[in-house]
C-alpha cells in the first residue's frame, strides 16, 4: 500500500512536470504574438493580408525558426489536409512538417490535374472535407482560382500552396522573410526577378508582397515573358530585357524556373539561348551590388537559369529559403487555425 503511494506520487510528479513542460513550450511562441489575430481566416492572395498580418506572420515565424526542432501542442486534435493536385516536393514536405511540429494530424490527397478539371470533384472534394471536419486546408493546384473557391465552400481555413499561374502566397512571405533576416530591413533595397515572369505564381506573390515592405522591384526577362498590360498592370516595376543592365545597382537577385509545364517554354527558342542571354553566372552577379544575395524558390534547373558554380556560394540563400518555409509555413498554420479571438469563420455550403 505504502510503496503504491509512493508510486503514485512519484507518478503523478513526474506526469505534472511533462505538462509543465509542453506549456512552457507552447507558451514560447505565444509570448511572441501577444493574443494577435491575422485579420483573415483563409491566405489565397497576398492582397488578403494586412500590413499587421505579415509582420505577425514575420514576428511567429522568427520565434518558430529560433525554437529549431521543438514540438508543440498548440495544434493538437486538429487536422490539417494537404491537397496537392500538382506535384511538388518542398512545399507540400514542409507543410507536412509544420502540421506535425503543432501536433496535428496530418493528411496528404494527391491526384493528378485532370479529375478537378471534371468541374463535379472540386464540389465533392469541398464537401467531403467539410464533413471531415478538415481545420486548415492547404491546395496546390494547376488552375488559377481553385483555392479561392475552397476557401468559400468550407469551414476550414484555406492556405493557397500555388495556383496556376496566380499566386503561391507563402512563398513569396518565406522570401520577403529571408530578405529582412539577411538585410534587417529591405525599405530601399533593389530586387530583380529574372526570367520566366509571365507564367510564374511566385512572381505574382512577390510582386504583391514586396512594394508592401517598400522595396523597389526590377524584372528582366525576354520580352515573351512580358505580357502586354504588364506595365499598366504594375506601374512600380522597371522593365528590362538586358539582364546586365538590369543587374547594376541590385541587393537581391531572384532567378525564376521556366514553366514549361505552363507553356513558358514555348516563348523561348531554346533553354540553352535563354541561359546564354539571362542565365546567372557568377560574372553577371559580380555586376550587383557589393553584399549582394541571390535566391531562387527551387526546383532549380542547374546552369539554365542559374550557373552551377553559384549555387554553393555563401552568398546564395536557396537553403535559407527552404529552411524558412519550414517556419514561415509554421507559423502560418498556427495563426489560421488557433484564433485567440474565437471567431469562426462563415464560408456559403454548396
Ligand atoms: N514546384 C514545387 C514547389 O512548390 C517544386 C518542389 O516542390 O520542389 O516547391
Ligand atoms: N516551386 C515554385 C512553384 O511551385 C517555383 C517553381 O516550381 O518553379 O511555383
Amino acid at each position: 500500500m505504502v510503496i503504491q503511494r509512493i508510486f503514485m506520487v512519484l507518478f503523478g510528479a513526474i506526469s505534472y512536470s511533462t505538462d509543465q513542460m509542453v506549456e512552457h513550450i507552447n507558451n514560447l511562441p505565444r509570448e511572441v504574438r501577444k493574443n494577435r489575430d491575422l485579420s483573415v481566416f483563409d491566405v489565397v492572395s497576398i492582397d488578403d493580408l494586412s500590413n499587421d498580418d505579415i509582420h505577425l506572420i514575420f514576428d511567429v515565424a522568427k520565434k518558430f525558426k529560433e525554437l529549431g526542432n521543438e514540438k508543440f501542442s498548440l495544434l493538437k486534435g486538429m487536422t490539417v489536409f494537404c491537397v496537392f493536385f500538382e506535384g511538388s516536393t518542398r512545399t507540400r514536405a514542409s507543410f507536412e512538417l509544420a502540421g506535425k511540429k503543432l501536433g496535428a494530424d496530418t493528411i496528404n490527397i494527391t491526384s493528378n490535374g485532370t479529375s478537378i478539371s471534371k468541374g463535379e470533384t472540386l464540389h465533392d472534394t469541398a464537401q467531403t472535407l467539410n464533413a471531415m471536419r478538415a481545420n486548415i486546408i492547404v491546395v496546390r493546384t494547376e488552375y488559377s482560382g481553385i483555392p479561392q473557391f475552397l476557401a468559400k465552400h468550407v469551414g476550414a481555413a484555406v492556405i493557397n500552396a500555388g495556383d496556376g499561374m496566380h499566386e503561391h502566397p507563402s512563398q513569396g512571405l518565406l522570401d520577403a522573410f529571408t530578405m529582412i533576416e539577411h538585410y534587417g530591413d529591405i525599405a530601399g533595397k533593389t530586387v530583380l526577378v529574372v526570367g520566366d515572369i509571365s507564367h510564374s505564381r511566385v512572381f505574382g506573390s512577390l510582386v504583391r508582397i514586396l512594394p508592401r515592405l517598400r522595396a523597389s522591384m526590377r524584372v528582366a526577362a525576354p520580352k515573351t515573358f512580358v505580357r502586354n498590360g504588364f506595365r499598366e498592370a504594375f506601374p512600380h516595376v522597371q522593365v528590362f530585357q538586358n539582364v546586365e543592365e538590369a543587374l547594376l545597382g541590385t541587393d537581391i537577385v531572384i532567378a525564376l524556373r521556366v514553366q514549361e509545364e505552363r507553356g513558358g517554354g514555348k516563348g523561348l527558342p531554346t533553354l540553352r539561348e535563354f541561359s546564354k542571354t539571362f542565365g546567372i553566372n557568377e560574372r553577371r552577379f559580380a555586376l550587383a551590388n557589393v553584399g549582394a544575395i541571390f535566391m531562387h524558390p527551387g526546383p532549380v534547373m542547374r546552369d539554365i537559369e542559374v550557373h552551377n558554380a553559384l549555387m554553393t556560394k555563401g552568398t546564395t540563400k536557396i537553403l535559407n529559403q527552404v529552411e524558412n518555409g519550414l517556419a514561415v509555413r509554421t507559423a502560418l498554420e498556427w495563426l489560421v487555425a488557433d484564433r485567440t479571438d474565437k471567431k469562426v469563420k462563415l464560408y456559403d455550403s454548396i
